[in-house]
């Protein structure tokens, strides 16, 4: 594994971070209640396997797998020596309504995670709205305060709003790293490529989140794409392209991957340590400048598939449907798709939406979901049949 310095300071972290937001699943697996339907061996494993190859940064938060990815972190890396592993956590600042919320997000982090401290905790997803209740509630008198008495070590953010926010905050405290989502396609939007260079000037260290945004990347591909990808060194997984793009830029202190198998983690290890800031040539980094450009011609609806807008109290099954939505705009003629859709349309329930906008608050990329999910239901009614 290789290892960069975290922005200006003295820390070094490995350039392939674990983030535990996509941990295996078991196969076929009903039971939503038990951990989620994590397989749990399975992502002890991964994790065991990705320490023994280097990884010794872990990525969760409150959210992942609905409460479950902080437990099962712990049940990992309870065999490991705690000072050779780094922890990272999130506060859901959406959640908070008043200051005492602070201590008791973080006490029941710390106990589900079973560690007395926290190596990073990021303020997580701060967007307009979240920035604004950090504000108001006295976030980073908290963040500060939870320092001095050694409940965490560093401080950081993770972000999903615009650029001229992204400044805002960069310069708002003294943050250890900024955690963005940045990607071939995502270079443009949220913080983007700009924000990585404005906050890698300011010493902040640069966390890639998403860097297959949320898989869609590595395929399948519409046969435009496909032929570009293969001009590069045919036989390397796209996805390793994906991430040594992010590892060519200088800025990029690590990139974060929420593997979800140990084929998975296996590849990403070797791309890891293949690769260099400047790595790429000229030739390579414009055919996926192209594909980029080929990507954005053809998705219809921004969504990552994240999930934080689920569940829907109506049953609406959002990223699913923008799911769909996209893959027919990729792949019109898909006769798997039609197949898929045919069969798990009605469980979108894209007719059950009464509007409340619950939905519209938690989403990061703020997605006006209630409208499109109603083009979505246009556009999709003619393949039901
Ligand atoms: S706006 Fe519609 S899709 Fe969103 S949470 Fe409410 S009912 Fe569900
Ligand atoms: S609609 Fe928004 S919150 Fe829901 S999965 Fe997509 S990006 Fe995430």
């Amino acid at each position: 594994m290789q290892y960069r310095r975290l922005g200006q300071g003295n820390i070094r972290v490995p350039v392939l971070g674990f983030g535990a937001m996509r941990l295996p699943m078991l196969a076929g697996s009903k039971d939503t209640k038990r951990r989620m339907g994590v397989d749990l061996a399975g992502a002890i494993r991964m994790m065991h396997r990705a320490f023994d190859l280097g990884i010794n940064y872990f990525d969760t938060a409150w959210g992942y797998h609905q409460g479950w990815s902080e437990v099962i972190v712990r049940k990992a890396l309870k065999d490991l020596p705690r000072d050779r592993v780094m922890i990272a956590d999130k506060l859901p600042i959406w959640l908070v309504r008043k200051p005492a919320d602070f201590n008791r997000f973080l006490r029941t982090q710390l106990r589900r995670l079973g560690t007395d401290y926290l190596d990073f905790y990021l303020l997580h997803g701060l967007s307009a709205r979240t920035w604004a209740i950090a504000k108001e509630q006295g976030a980073l008198d908290f963040l500060e305060t939870a320092r001095r008495e050694g409940r965490i070590r560093h401080i950081a953010f993770s972000f999903h709003d615009r650029l001229p926010l992204f400044r805002e905050i960069v310069g708002a405290h003294d943050w250890a790293f900024a955690q963005v989502q940045y990607n071939i396609v995502d270079t443009r939007e949220q913080a983007g490529r700009a924000g990585v260079r404005y906050a890698a000037k300011r010493g902040l260290g640069i966390v890639v989140m998403e860097p297959l945004r949320g898989g869609d990347l590595v395929g399948p591909h519409p046969p435009s794409i496909r032929r570009l990808w293969e001009k590069l060194r045919p036989g390397r997984p796209v996805a390793e392209w994906l991430l040594r793009w992010a590892w060519d830029q200088p800025e990029v202190s690590m990139v974060l991957s929420g593997m979800s198998s140990m084929e998975q983690l296996e590849q990403n290890i070797a791309a890891a340590r293949r690769s260099r800031p400047g790595n790429l040539t000229p030739d390579q980094r414009r055919t996926i400048d192209r594909v980029a450009a080929a990507y954005r011609r053809l998705r219809r609806i921004g969504c990552t598939g994240c999930n934080y807008c689920q569940p829907c109290p109506q049953g609406v099954r959002i990223p699913l449907a923008f799911q769909f939505h996209n893959e027919f705009g990729m792949f019109p003629e898909s006769r798997d798709l039609r197949l898929q859709y045919r069969a798990l349309g009605p469980a979108l329930k894209l007719d059950a939406c009464n509007e409340c906008g619950q939905c519209v608050e938690k989403c990061p990329q703020q997605l006006a979901i209630p409208q499109l999910l109603k083009e979505v239901a246009a556009s999709l009614a003619p393949l039901a049949g």
